[in-house]
């Protein structure tokens, strides 16, 4: 079945807005990060604060851009 969690662009657990590690920081309610597109910048509540971030998304969603991992 084509979802996000079967899709090469999908980081699952993935969580923004961290100058760590993808893997210090994981959730773990199914939720991921889709990297088809470069991060975008997201401002703040008083301008000066932001984050770049990737789009969440759950993992059983899907977009016309899925695509399948290969095997390993
Ligand atoms: S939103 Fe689309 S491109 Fe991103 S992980 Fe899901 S299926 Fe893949």
């Amino acid at each position: 079945m084509s979802r996000c969690s079967k899709c090469i662009h999908f980081l699952a657990g993935g969580v923004n807005g961290s100058d760590r590690p993808p893997s210090d920081l994981v959730r773990t309610d199914d939720v991921g990060l889709c990297r088809r597109n470069p991060p975008v910048w997201l401002p703040g509540e008083n301008g000066d604060e932001g984050m770049f971030a990737f789009p969440a998304i759950h993992q059983d969603h899907r977009c016309g851009e899925w695509e399948g991992r290969l095997p390993c």
